[in-house]
């Protein structure tokens, strides 16, 4: 069934909450209320929502770059409470777990955007420079139509942040709104 699909990228305790494992600050927390809508926009619409979730193994490689944090199966790394309330699981709420930047590496995506065949792929979530920039690179190798939310994306380095839109701007030809 064509229609839009929304990506929901690493809203998960350990990145929003401030006392989570890999806090990305208060612009993190200030996108919560926009991506919440959007949830909720797209789940009443009956259009799909992917929860894109970090999930490492405690010992994982990316651990000697970043502190510990979205541990497998630990409340770190679940998504965040306002988002689980307005996308209740059901047929167009997924979750993929993932331990690289990329949504797609090692994950289940592919086969779902497959099944799906989007014409659109919104993206929000955190962090904009790191794995909203790395999915969105890997969604427009396979020709999606990309759409990311401008108040909907947020990193812990502002410079950063406004790099990696200007780049899925002009070299990924990403629609910024
Ligand atoms: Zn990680």
């Amino acid at each position: 069934m064509p229609g839009r699909v929304l990506l929901v990228v690493d809203m998960l305790n350990d990145f929003i909450r401030e006392d989570g494992a890999l806090y990305s600050g208060p612009e993190a927390v200030k996108i919560v209320d926009k991506v919440a809508a959007l949830v909720k926009e797209f789940v009443s619409r009956q259009e799909a929502v992917i929860f894109i979730m970090d999930a490492h193994a405690p010992d994982d490689l990316e651990f000697k770059r970043f502190p510990a944090h979205c541990i497998k199966d630990t409340p770190g790394a679940e998504v965040i409470a306002e988002l689980v309330d307005c996308a209740a699981p059901g047929e167009t709420v997924y979750k993929v777990y993932k331990n690289r930047y990329s949504g797609f590496f090692n994950t289940g995506l592919e086969q779902i955007l497959n099944e799906i065949e989007p014409d659109e792929v919104h993206v929000t979530g955190v962090c904009t420079n790191i794995c909203v920039l790395y999915t969105v690179e890997e969604l427009c190798n396979r020709d999606y139509q990309v759409v990311v939310h401008r108040d909907g994306v947020a990193s812990f380095d502002q410079e950063a942040h406004r790099w990696a839109l200007q780049q899925m701007e002009s070299v990924l030809g990403v629609d910024i709104i």
